[in-house]
């Protein structure tokens, strides 16, 4: 009998690559995903017996028939410009949907992993960040409706670890790139692709004097799945450690596409954190867990798949 796992939000970027690898390793996987973010296109490749597709919005009552050995609750929107667009939404996803993604491991007593976020450092005082630090969130700024959903939803998973028993896990996910994020998905990675595919300037925010830690995506799953199986239920940080400001990640994505695009500087967003880098010593030490891939190989990694689609860059 195969085991079962259930992925929130597995039409998107991450839950895509996770329903990749947990069909690789011989689940059978259960997406649960509204579509809202995430593409039936990012899922086409693998719509066979052993995968299900359920259209449905996490926030109402969450049901899967037969029993279930995994929820992943990835579902939420995850790109500044989604949650500005959607705060309600990104409200009621993190507390309704979580609580729902909850409640479904606790009747199947599954293993439950929740997808949170280095967001919930905000724009941190300690750096690099460790687990053990509490944050410095603005909670009434624009990014709040998306920094305190996640902050709650990681106390809502404490809470059902705690008083209801569930087996819950919570990673807390830096800025992760890869192949299927959207081109207009507004993150930086994939914004500056386009932009350098299509010989457009770069946008950089501010003077791009900010720092961002970039984790490929293969290594990230690898992650997920390897904490969702570990005896930890406190918060673990996974992301690369390697960190660049952003005047350097533009000028990466120059170089690695060999664009002739400059860059052009735009007005930095309200409470946009200006340093972010994880301490992965809890990894190392819970789950011998390292990254491997570096940003230039994942760039072009990530890059490949992009070509066919994309404009020839200007010559
Ligand atoms: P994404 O937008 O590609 O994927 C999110 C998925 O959730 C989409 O398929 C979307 O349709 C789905 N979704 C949203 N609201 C839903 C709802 N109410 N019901 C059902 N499905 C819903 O983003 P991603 O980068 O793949 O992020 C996945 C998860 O990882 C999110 O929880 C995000 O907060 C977290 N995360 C990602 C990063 C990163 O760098 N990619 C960093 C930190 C945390
Ligand atoms: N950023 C930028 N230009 C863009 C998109 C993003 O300079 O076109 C900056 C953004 O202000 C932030 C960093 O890049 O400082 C990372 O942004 P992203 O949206 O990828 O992730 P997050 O802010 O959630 O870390």
């Amino acid at each position: 009998m195969p085991q079962t796992s259930v992925v929130t939000g597995g039409a998107g970027f991450l839950g895509s690559h996770l329903c990749d690898r947990l069909l690789a390793d011989g689940h059978r996987v259960i997406c649960v995903d509204n579509l809202d973010t995430g593409t039936l296109e990012n899922i086409e490749h693998i719509r066979n017996g052993q995968f299900e597709f359920v259209q449905h919005d996490v926030t109402e009552y969450v049901d899967v028939a037969g029993p279930v050995d995994y929820v992943f609750h990835l579902a939420s929107p995850a790109s500044p410009i989604d949650y500005l667009r959607l705060p309600l939404h990104t409200l009621k996803v993190g507390s309704y949907g979580t609580h729902n993604a909850l409640g479904l491991a606790k009747r199947h007593r599954a293993k439950f992993l929740l997808a949170s976020t280095s967001e919930v450092y905000g724009d941190p005082q300690e750096h690099p960040q460790s687990e053990t630090y509490w944050g410095h969130v603005n909670p009434i700024g624009p990014r709040g409706v998306y920094d305190e959903a996640k902050r709650y939803a990681e106390a809502l998973t404490m809470a059902y670890n705690r008083q209801q028993g569930v087996d819950t896990h919570i990673v807390r996910i830096f800025n992760t790139y890869g192949p299927r994020m959207r081109p207009h998905d507004g993150r930086a990675i994939p914004t500056f692709l386009r932009q350098a595919l299509e010989g457009e300037p770069l946008t950089v925010f501010g003077e791009g004097d900010q720092t961002r830690s970039f984790c490929y995506v293969s290594d990230l799953i690898e992650g997920l799945v390897r904490l969702i199986n570990a005896e930890a239920h406190e918060p673990v940080n996974i992301g690369n450690p390697g960190e660049y400001t952003i005047l350097q990640l533009a000028e990466t994505v120059i170089a690695v596409t060999g664009s002739t695009s400059e860059i052009v500087y735009e007005a930095l967003p309200q409470d946009d954190p200006t340093v972010r880098r994880p301490d992965i010593g809890r990894a190392r030490e819970l789950l011998g867990w390292e990254p491997t891939v570096g940003l230039e190989d994942g760039l072009t990694m990530t890059l490949a798949t992009l070509r066919p689609q994309a404009a020839t860059p200007a010559s």
